[in-house]
């Protein structure tokens, strides 16, 4: 019995009550490079300096108190013992994960007068699930990612329009929504090639994000054709910012190659009105300014009004 729990892949501590080593296995030698001899008797914080005391003894009174388990886990704390990690899969990882059990033994009187501490090595396992977390995280970011812009998709920026014509309905929220589109972007895939055209959606959207805030959403609604909504801002506020978006748009050189490419781009506005039936009918609103814009010259801003 001994035997197996000195060989075992797990570490085993036995403590007593004033936090003195009693047991010590091959485990813990082996990856604390202090032997069980040198361990014995030994006061644990005195051996392991880098334990977190207050915390660990807390746990552990409580283990004698209540006479019931604890638990450490690497998702709390990565590790108890601050033990090198040498497993080949998860050898970029500098320090071992563990789980840590915390037992109460009873003596033949029922009375606990030492704890057994089980030292899990879950390196691996914590590593995939880190790994599993982080390639969701990623996936979730590519579902509602716009692939040449890094702008919301269209899919994306749509749900959250909804959510926001939700709220402005139920709270009476003053917002607006802008739609553009660059002009004559056909005699710029024309002229210069479908790369150039690319590389001119994707300044328009670096423009974009520059000149948004925080709570801001902005999309790529379809070729060249871009959408933004500001929440709690006003029609003529949001005149404003499309105004400024406009003017620098009108300002930029995008650089191609060797073509320095100048372009423009119309906007239309919309603010929320209660009497909007649903979001799609707010961008449809919003829709009609920007035909105007185009219809009026093209380089241009305009507010739906039903006039
Ligand atoms: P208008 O001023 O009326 O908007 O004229 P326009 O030439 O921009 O007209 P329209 O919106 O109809 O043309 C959009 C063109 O954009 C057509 C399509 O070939 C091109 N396009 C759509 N998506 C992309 C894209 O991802 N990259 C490039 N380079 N071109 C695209
Ligand atoms: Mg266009
Ligand atoms: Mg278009």
């Amino acid at each position: 019995m001994i035997d197996m729990l000195t060989n075992v892949d797990v570490g085993l501590v036995v403590l007593d009550k004033s936090y003195c080593i009693r047991m010590w296995n091959r485990f813990m030698e082996d990856h604390s490079a202090v032997t069980e001899s040198d361990a014995k008797a030994k006061n644990i914080f005195t051996l392991f300096p880098e334990l977190p005391e207050n915390w660990f003894k807390h746990k552990m009174d409580s283990v004698f108190l209540l006479r019931s388990r604890a638990f450490s886990t690497w998702e709390q704390r990565q590790y108890l013992f601050k033990f090198k990690n040498y497993r080949p899969i998860t050898g970029t990882e500098e320090f071992m994960y563990q789980n840590v059990t915390m037992i109460p033994l009873a003596s033949a009187d029922g009375s606990v007068k030492h704890i057994c501490l089980l030292v899990y090595d879950v390196t691996d396992a914590a590593i995939g699930q880190k790994e599993l977390q982080y390639l969701n995280l990623e996936l979730e970011k590519t579902s509602r990612t716009d692939a040449l812009t890094g702008l919301f998709n269209r899919g994306y920026w749509e749900e959250s329009f909804q959510s926001e014509f939700d709220r402005c309905s139920r709270y009476g929220s003053d917002s607006t929504v802008l739609i553009f589109d660059i002009d004559h972007f056909k005699n710029v895939n024309d002229s210069y090639g479908h790369q150039a055209g690319d590389e001119v959606i994707r300044s328009t959207a670096g423009l974009v994000t520059q000149l948004i805030r925080k709570t801001d959403v902005a999309g790529r609604y379809g070729g060249e054709e871009f959408v933004i909504f500001l929440p709690s801002t006003i029609a003529e506020k949001g005149f404003i910012f499309a105004e400024r978006l406009r003017e620098k748009v009108e300002a930029m050189k995008v650089s191609y190659e060797a073509e320095t490419i100048k372009f423009t781009v119309s906007v239309g506005i919309c603010g929320f009105d209660k009497s909007l039936a649903n979001h799609e009918k707010w961008i449809e609103k919003a829709d009609k300014a920007l035909y105007f814009s185009k219809e009026s010259g093209r380089n241009k801003s305009t507010i739906f009004s039903l006039e």
